[in-house]
């Protein structure tokens, strides 16, 4: 008797290979069909406006794909459950695959499902397929969760990771995806993101080997360095799991095996990797880490509400050339440097009083790898209320690390075209530049790029004292 059709159930996991939930399903000896559902449920975020462009092409790449792998792709939308139970009858399903999620809406509405299909005499299975190293599976030593990253990275570094698994075997036939949203539209700044970026699974790997290649040796150094361009840019590949965590991690120490000497690198690379886990742990451990600070004092903070101040940092208009080069960085690629983006985000919150979620709001809207883990926890932690948390009178002066990161200028002169003519000495901080300096870089403070829009150490102080009240 033929086997039932297994459906596989994709979410954040958009590749064939090390996927363990269409590995199960093709065990299963039948026919395989996987489902991706654009879902809008209450207790999940819907992905942010420049997420929605690269999942959209990250689907025209998986289609083909699974194709060759003799495995249909049917994008839908809507409710998880009633879509899920539309397929199954559609397709004769007899049992369904998926990879876990960790946020908690979406573990609740997963858990739903599985004893619901379960009772209706599905066979359901889930696999562990995201992470490293699953949540729980981390803890100290009374059994809690980290709440410091160094004693929680050290756990993960000696604990089993699984080995990546092989994508399954190529299959006859022609297989198309079905059920293409036709209303897809991608958002009008995202025009300009096209050229920048590959998508999709063969990318992902394409730019894991690219990096291990060439720039791995300088990452230890140049990771800081916005204007070097050394890091992976695996971070939209590794959101939408168009590469997983395990197969960057197997590849990288694959390398010291070549060459013992990128052992200090690959252990550097390796640790921030970790902190994408690290993130994930602090999302399944809480309610809501997107709106709650995870130190409670935070509560009683006292945000400024100055919404002419927040859409100056929206627009990369602040006067404040390493901010607004990141901002606009952000606008016109979906992407920022995490040395900008730390800067960006301590401006916001700590020089201008900003709440952190509204600043978190709008890096959901506009990067290609918004993280349902990594960007609120990121956020928080800059902010001062996160976990392992820079201490709160650590707050960045953007002018110095400007100088400092960016002491040729080449990052901002990328993104602020406008103070291109201005010598090093003076670009990260024009309005302190004499004025026959900008009168030859033809910069006209106020009229071709911003004044200052705040004293930096004016508000510093006042950051201090705000924080100080909590
Ligand atoms: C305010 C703020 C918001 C952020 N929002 C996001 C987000 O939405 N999505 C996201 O993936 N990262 C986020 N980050 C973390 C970090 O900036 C990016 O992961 C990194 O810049 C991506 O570039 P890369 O892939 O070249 O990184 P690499 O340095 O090459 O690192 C490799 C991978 O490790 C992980 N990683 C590296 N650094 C971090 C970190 N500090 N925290 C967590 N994971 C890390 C990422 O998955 C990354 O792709 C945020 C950081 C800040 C300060």
């Amino acid at each position: 008797m033929d086997q039932p059709t297994s459906l596989v159930w994709l979410r954040n996991d958009l590749r064939l290979s090390d996927n363990p939930a269409l590995v199960g399903a093709r065990r299963n000896g039948g026919r395989v069909v996987a489902l991706y559902i654009h879902e809008n449920a209450e207790g999940l975020r819907v992905p942010g406006a420049a997420a929605r462009w690269w999942l959209h092409h990250s689907l025209e790449a998986l289609g083909p794909a699974l194709a060759k792998a003799g495995i249909a792709l049917l994008v839908r939308s809507g409710a998880a459950q009633s879509v899920l139970e539309k397929a199954i009858a559609d397709e004769g399903a007899g049992s369904v695959h998926w990879n876990r999620r960790y946020a908690p809406g979406e573990r609740e509405i997963d858990q739903a499902l599985k004893s619901h299909l379960r009772d209706r005499g599905l066979t359901v299975t889930s696999y562990p397929g995201n992470l490293l190293a699953e949540p729980w599976t981390i803890a100290t030593g009374q059994g809690k969760s980290y709440s410091v990253f160094s004693p929680y990275w050290k756990t993960l570094r000696d604990c089993r990771i699984d080995a990546p698994l092989a994508a399954p075997d190529a299959a006859g036939g022609k297989l198309a995806a079905r059920g293409w949203d036709g209303d897809y539209k991608a958002p009008h700044w995202a025009a300009k993101f096209g050229g920048q970026w590959q998508i999709g699974e063969a990318a992902a790997q394409q730019a894991l080997h690219d990096f291990l290649d060439d720039r791995l040796e300088d990452y230890p150094e140049g990771r800081d360095f916005p204007g070097r361009d050394v890091t992976s840019r695996l971070s939209p590949h590794l959101r939408f799991g168009e590469i997983s965590a395990r197969q960057v991690w197997y590849a990288a120490l694959a390398r010291i095996e070549a060459e013992p000497e990128v052992k200090p690198a690959v252990d550097k690379f390796l640790s921030e990797l970790a902190w994408r886990d690290f993130s994930y742990h602090q999302l399944y451990h809480r309610r809501d880490i997107a709106t709650v600070p995870m130190q409670e004092k935070y509560g009683g903070m006292r945000w400024h509400a100055d919404g002419a101040a927040e859409t100056a940092w929206q627009k990369g208009q602040t006067g404040i050339p390493i901010i607004d080069a990141g901002m606009r960085e952000l606008w016109q690629t979906g992407y920022m440097h995490n040395r900008v983006r730390m800067l960006v985000a301590s401006f916001l919150t700590k020089n201008l009083l900003v709440d952190w979620r509204h600043g978190e709001r709008w890096f959901w809207d506009c990067l290609v790898d918004a993280d349902v883990a990594n960007n609120p926890a990121s956020w928080q932690w800059v902010a001062g209320c996160g976990l392992d948390a820079a201490p709160y009178f650590r707050i960045f002066n953007p002018v110095t690390q400007g100088e400092r990161f960016d002491e040729a200028g080449l990052y901002v002169r990328q993104w602020v075209p406008e103070l291109a003519q201005m010598p090093d000495k003076w670009l990260h901080d024009p309005a302190s530049a004499p004025e026959d300096v900008l009168r030859k870089a033809g910069v006209t403070l106020g009229t071709t790029y911003p004044k200052p829009m705040i004293d930096l150490k004016a508000s510093r102080q006042r950051a201090l004292e705000r924080q100080g009240e909590l």
